[in-house]
């Protein structure tokens, strides 16, 4: 890539966060540039097939009411879907409508390998913002000179087609390519829900319609749920009682569209939740799968501190998570018991003109992980990075009045709901 023109911002990843901040970027005079290894929305076209969104969506823009879903404040993917709880394709579909819309720049098959501030000396030709000057520790452009030299500003992303250079780089390379697959011994002999691709498939292929699903939120209710749906037998196990505890954070209880889908297969008799259970090691037998477990903290257990053992036939299923890395960009982002440090505007605090994008996000003890949540996010960096660059960032007022502006911090504690 090297020897193309140096783009203000570079976003990293063309899933619902790398759109939804491209476009906020975009509606400021800026130069954007997305980049993506696989496609738009790749990692929603690998969600299996019978997965639903769990958020609603629902086309309530024209009341200041942005649809759930959208990344956008003019856009709803209920009204380009026709539906309320999409599928990963549909969703996917929704995000190349969005990039068509704005005519966002998205160039795919291009991986980012790594990003890290300039250093040395860089000349370079800009015509569009040879007037602007920055005010916000930025590049500073004066009068009309083209060629600028400036020493140690911005940023270069080594990629698969080369170097990059960028005033500006958003990392939303989201959670979905990074799966948490060794969170205890054997799990290697298990497979992650994030690596099957239908449920209807799954269960055909198999010689037994006996499984187990270890890890009992979102992802291993919806792999009970697409598996009983299949005619299997389904066993889960967690440590917690996700399908009993209540709360008013949807990141920490299931959602009620989850707990809908439960209601629904209960009456099957194919489906058996088990709290209070720590798997620790699971190995691989002859022709079965040898599961050991002990009581969790907190539950108790008629065999006390015991190890418990029970067998499967058809391979376990891990419904663990994804592992807590940003990849190439994690020693940018420091982290304190396990939560990336990040300034008021998501930026990195050590590698500036670095900022996170998406589920990973987290301030005051609240999870980002939702598009909801993380898309009020989008306008706090755009006009971050646009007051740096000296652009007007009025264009982001949008965003306010549709509620998706979220730069009072404090008022995203979970406890404030009451009902
Ligand atoms: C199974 C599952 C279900 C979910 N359901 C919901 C839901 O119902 N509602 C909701 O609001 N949220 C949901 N979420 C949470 C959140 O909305 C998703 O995680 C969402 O995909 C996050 O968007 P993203 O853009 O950060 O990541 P992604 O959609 O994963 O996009 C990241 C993109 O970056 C690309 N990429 C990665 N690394 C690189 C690299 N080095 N170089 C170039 N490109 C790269 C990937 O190919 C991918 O296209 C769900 C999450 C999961 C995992």
């Amino acid at each position: 890539m090297s020897g193309t023109r140096r783009p203000d911002v570079t976003i990293v990843g063309a899933g619902a966060a790398g759109i939804g901040v491209g476009v906020a970027c975009s509606m400021l005079d800026l130069d954007v540039r997305v980049l993506e290894r696989d496609c738009i929305g790749a990692s929603f076209r690998a969600w299996p097939e019978e997965m639903r969104f769990i958020t609603p969506s629902f086309p309530s823009n024209s009341f200041g009411l942005t649809d759930l879903n959208a990344v956008t404040p003019d856009t709803s993917p209920a009204y380009t879907l026709d539906c309320e709880h999409p599928s990963g394709d549909e969703y996917a579909d929704y995000l190349e409508a969005v990039v068509e819309f704005h005519g966002l720049s998205v160039t795919t098959g291009v991986e980012v390998r790594s990003v890290d501030r300039l250093t040395g000396d860089v000349t370079h030709h800009d015509e569009r913002r040879d007037q602007r000057t920055a005010v916000d520790g930025g590049t500073t452009l004066e009068g009309d000179a083209a060629e600028t030299t400036r020493g140690k500003t911005g940023l270069v992303l080594e990629t698969s087609e080369g170097p990059l250079e960028s005033e500006q780089v958003v990392w939303a390379a989201g959670q979905f390519p990074t799966p948490l697959t060794d969170p205890f011994p054997g799990a290697d002999h298990c497979l992650h829900t994030s690596q099957v691709s239908s449920w209807r498939t799954h269960a055909e292929r198999a010689e037994s319609d006996e499984y187990l699903v270890i890890g009992g939120y979102e992802s291993g209710i919806d792999a009970a749920v697409g598996l009983v749906d299949a005619g299997a037998t389904v066993r889960v196990f967690d440590r917690g009682e996700p399908w009993i505890e209540r709360g008013p954070d949807p990141s920490e209880v299931l959602s009620p569209y989850t707990l809908e889908r439960l209601q629904r297969v209960v009456d099957t008799d194919r489906l058996f939740v088990e709290g209070g259970v720590s798997v620790e090691r699971v190995e691989r037998l002859e022709d079965e799968y040898a599961i050991y477990s002990r009581p969790a903290g907190g539950f108790e257990h008629p065999d006390g501190e015991a190890v418990s053992t029970i067998r499967t036939p058809t391979r376990p299923l891990i419904a663990t998570g994804f592992a807590p890395t940003l990849g190439p960009v994690e020693s940018h982002f420091p982290r304190t018991d396990g939560t990336i440090e990040l300034t008021d505007t998501d930026e990195s605090p050590t590698t500036p003109g670095l900022f996170l994008a998406g589920p990973d996000v987290a301030h005051n003890g609240v999870k980002f992980c939702f598009i909801y949540k993380f898309r009020a996010r989008f306008p706090v960096i755009a006009d971050t990075i646009g007051r740096r660059l000296g652009v007007d960032t009025g264009a982001l007022e949008r965003y306010r009045e549709q509620n998706m502006y979220l730069e009072d911090l404090s008022c995203c504690e979970p406890e404030l709901c009451d009902c």
